[in-house]
C-alpha cells in the first residue's frame, strides 16, 4: 500500500474560525496570522495505491463558483484536483474509490465539473464514491448554520450517475480503509482508518485539521457541536496512544502527519512524514 498526499489548493481562514474559543495570544505561537488575521491552509488530499485499487479521499474546491465566492477563500494557489493527480502520475479515470468524509465545499468541490455548456461531468468517472448516509442527508437539506457550505451541483452528478455509495455503520468499505463516524464537526462525518499492514494512519479532516487541534479543547468554531467534537476528540486520542494510530492532516500548510503521544500535560502531536511500506 502506497500513500500519496496531494495538495489542490492553498488558501486562508480566519483564525477565530479556525480556533474557536482559544484566543490569538495563545494560537499564535503556532501559526502566524497575517493582518487580516487570516491563516494560511492547504487542501491535502490523499491517493491510496493498493494492489487493485487506487482510492482518493477528498477532491478540494473545484472551480465551479464564481470569483467573489473564492475571493472570500483567499486561495493563494489552485492546482485543482485532476492536475494534482496527475503531477501524482496518474489519471483520474484510474481512480476506483473516492471517499468524502464530508460534503463541506472545500472537501468535495473539486469532484464534479461544470462544463461550458452548463452541463456537469464527475471529474473520477469510473469511481464509487462513498458518504456516509447521515451527511447526505445533511448536505441535502441543511441547517442554516451550514449552508453556506453546501452546493447540491457539488456532488448530484455523482449521484445520478449511480456512483454514489452511502454508508450507515462503521466499517471496512475498500481492502485496508475502514472509517469512524464522529458527529461533533457536522453529522456523519466519516474518517478512514487505512492500515498499511505496518502501521495505522487517521485521515483526520474536520476532526483534528491541524497538528495545532490536536489538544481536544482547540476545537474551531464551526464545529456545530463543540463539547461532542472535545470528547470525541479526547476518546479517540486515548486509543490513538494505545493502537499506536498516527494522523494525516487535511488542512495543515506546514504539516503533513503526526504521531499523538500522551505526557503529563496530555494528548501531544508529534509531526512526522507520511512514510510508506512499498
Ligand atoms: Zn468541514
Amino acid at each position: 500500500m502506497k500513500l500519496i498526499p496531494i495538495i489542490t489548493e492553498h488558501w486562508k481562514i480566519d483564525g477565530g474560525v479556525a480556533f474557536g474559543v482559544i484566543p490569538r495570544s495563545l494560537w499564535s505561537r503556532y501559526i502566524n496570522a497575517d493582518e487580516n488575521n487570516l491563516i494560511p491552509m492547504v487542501n491535502r488530499c490523499l491517493l491510496i495505491q493498493t494492489e487493485n485499487r487506487l482510492v482518493l479521499i477528498e477532491s478540494g474546491f473545484g472551480k465551479k463558483r464564481d470569483d467573489r465566492y473564492y475571493q472570500f477563500k483567499y486561495i493563494s494557489k489552485q492546482i485543482g484536483l485532476e492536475q494534482a493527480i496527475q503531477q501524482a502520475g496518474f489519471d483520474c479515470r484510474q481512480i476506483t474509490d473516492v471517499i468524502f468524509t464530508h460534503l463541506h465545499d472545500d472537501h468535495c468541490g473539486g469532484a464534479v465539473n461544470r462544463l461550458e455548456n452548463g452541463s456537469y461531468e464527475v471529474v473520477c468517472r469510473n469511481a464509487k464514491h462513498w458518504v456516509s448516509k447521515a451527511q447526505w442527508d445533511s448536505a441535502m437539506q441543511p441547517n442554516k448554520r451550514e449552508a453556506a457550505a453546501y452546493y447540491n451541483d457539488n456532488v448530484y452528478a455523482i449521484y445520478e450517475a449511480g456512483l454514489m455509495r452511502f454508508v450507515e455503520k462503521e466499517e471496512e468499505i475498500v481492502p485496508g480503509i475502514s472509517v469512524l463516524i464522529r458527529n461533533g464537526h457536522t453529522a456523519g462525518q466519516m474518517l478512514p482508518l487505512i492500515d498499511d499492514g505496518i502501521r495505522k494512519w487517521l485521515y483526520s479532516s474536520d476532526f483534528i485539521p491541524s497538528l495545532s487541534h490536536v489538544s481536544p479543547v482547540w476545537v474551531a468554531s464551526v464545529d456545530i457541536e463543540p463539547i461532542l467534537a472535545l470528547n470525541e476528540k479526547e476518546v479517540f486520542l486515548e486509543s490513538a496512544v494505545q493502537q499506536n494510530i498516527s494522523l494525516i492532516f487535511e488542512h495543515d500548510l506546514e504539516n503533513e502527519a503526526c504521531q499523538i503521544l500522551k505526557n503529563l500535560k496530555g494528548f501531544e502531536g508529534l509531526a512526522c512524514e507520511i512514510k510508506n511500506t512499498i
